[in-house]
């Protein structure tokens, strides 16, 4: 075989990859990267259109993006389920809700103290070099305006409940504290084509048009199989970093170490509320995230509700979704800002999606279980809550989207676990220090219910030390 042997190889261009280019590139000199170019004109040539009984509002109109992420890599969801993933430039990581759990070291205490120091002073470098917004701690801050609508004063005599303020992905400084109004949505967002644009584009980055298909041992290296709509493209290298989004990654590993068993899938259960504010909330956003998060702190409901006004683009989605609402559209829009719309989040232990190998096929699927009652108990706890500040009205709506359609999806091949599904704190796989594996697939959230901010400094941190 006479291909060219490379040094270091990265597949994927979300988030999680670009923060390590980031990093790779402070010390050496190039990166040769596998990131798929998707005729964004051509129709999908599969119709599972199952998947999108309720797409995210970012995501309406790139349906064909997701039915090919599913289709190249050979996946297949079950009817239940709502699970997404992009194949194109920057992934997921594209339509992202901007906010980020400032609790970086609560789930990744099991790690030696000297990783969890590197993890969090990267996450403080990514912090600074982004301008994120929000105030981590006293030397780490960047203020925004403050939400004025519910606040502290709630709380003297919750010791269950508190509020805390996420850290939002906005690329912006200012002297002064920083107005939602003064954000440019389409210049300032931490997306992946902005922060290649900022940071990368000067760098020596080659890109590789093609998409992965398999990986194996080829002597000392690593070999990998990889297709475009014109060719097939073998490619060795000395270190292979696969940046996938978890799911790939999840599923390219197991192909390479023949793994036939279920693997489960951690992610966050989901549960949409729509709440009524007597006042509205102001909103200078065509799509806002929350900056307002209510935690609860007793362990068996960890949960996390986020809040935000409704906003055209929301209204949009349910227009869409819910067609009947239609001739109302007019009104809907006129109230947006009174209909706070929540995203209860809660622990993995309570997710229900697994993956196997079927065939020559991957198939996602969850089994029966009831989280309803659960949600039922929380969402009463948040909703006593909001009725005590007497701002809301005395009603509300609950609609569980099904599993998976909470997007976060990590936690299958776990950093400081052991076994052949694993990575060592290095985030090399066990059975091959050759692979390191660089996305949500080696961590697990917990108590962080906001995940990107950790994945980014994982993987900042490793494309420092490889
Ligand atoms: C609507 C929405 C809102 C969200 N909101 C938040 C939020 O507010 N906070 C938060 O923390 N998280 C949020 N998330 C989750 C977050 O977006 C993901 O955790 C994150 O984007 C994962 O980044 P990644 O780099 O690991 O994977 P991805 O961004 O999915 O990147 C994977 C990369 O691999 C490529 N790829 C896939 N298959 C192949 C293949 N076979 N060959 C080559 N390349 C391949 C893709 O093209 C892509 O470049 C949200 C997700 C969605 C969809």
């Amino acid at each position: 075989m006479k291909n060219k042997i490379y040094d270091v190889l990265l597949v994927g261009t979300g988030l999680s990859s670009l923060a390590f280019i980031d990093s790779y590139l402070e010390k050496n000199k190039k990166i040769d990267v596998i990131s798929f170019k998707r005729n964004t004109k051509e129709k999908s040539k599969i119709n599972n259109k199952h998947i999108f009984k309720i797409l995210p509002p970012q995501m309406i109109g790139e349906e064909n993006q997701v039915l090919d992420y599913f289709h190249f890599n050979k996946i297949k969801v079950n009817k239940k389920n709502n699970f997404f993933g992009s194949l194109e430039f920057g992934g997921l990581s594209n339509y992202w809700g901007l906010q980020i759990d400032k609790n970086i070291l609560g789930d990744i205490n099991h790690l030696k103290k000297n990783t969890q120091i590197k993890i969090l002073n990267s996450f403080k470098e990514l912090f600074k070099k982004l301008s994120l917004i929000g105030n981590f701690d006293d030397s780490t801050k960047n203020p925004f305006e403050k939400n004025q609508y519910i606040g502290k004063e709630f709380f003297n005599k919750n010791y269950d409940l508190y509020l805390d303020e996420p850290i939002l992905a906005f690329q912006k400084k200012s002297n002064r504290i920083i107005k939602f109004s003064d954000i440019n949505e389409d210049k300032d967002k931490l997306t992946p084509l902005n922060f290649y644009n900022k940071h990368l584009k000067k760098k020596n980055i080659t890109f590789h048009n093609y998409f992965i298909e398999e990986i194996k041992d080829y002597k000392n290296l690593v070999l990998i199989n990889c297709k475009n709509s014109k060719e097939k493209k073998t490619f060795l290298t000395k270190k292979l970093i696969l940046g996938c989004g978890t799911l790939i990654t999840t599923k390219l590993i197991m192909d390479y170490l023949n793994i036939s068993k279920e693997v489960r899938i951690n992610h966050h259960p989901r549960l949409f509320s729509l709440y009524f504010s007597k006042n509205k909330w102001k909103n200078a956003m065509k799509f806002q995230p929350s900056h307002l998060h209510l935690k609860s702190k007793s362990k068996p409901y960890l949960f996390t509700a986020d809040f935000r006004p409704g906003n055209k683009i929301i209204i949009d989605a349910i227009i869409k979704f819910k067609f009947f609402l239609s001739p109302f559209k007019f009104i809907i829009n006129i109230f947006r800002e009174n209909l706070i719309f929540s995203n209860i989040l809660i622990e993995p232990k309570h997710g229900n999606l697994f993956m196997k190998k079927k065939n020559s096929f991957y198939e996602i699927y969850s089994k029966n279980k009831d989280v309803k009652k659960l949600f039922k108990k929380i969402n009463n706890t948040v909703f006593k809550f909001l009725k005590k500040t007497k701002r809301f009205l005395p009603f509300y709506i609950n609609y569980f989207p099904g599993y998976g359609a909470d997007f976060h999806y990590f936690g299958t091949i776990l950093m400081g676990k052991k076994g052949k599904l694993s990575v060592n704190e290095k985030c090399q796989l066990r059975n091959n220090k050759k692979i390191y594996l660089i996305d949500g697939s080696v961590l697990n959230f917990k108590k962080n219910k906001y995940p990107l901010g950790l994945i980014m400094a994982n993987s900042r941190r490793i494309g420092k030390e490889i």
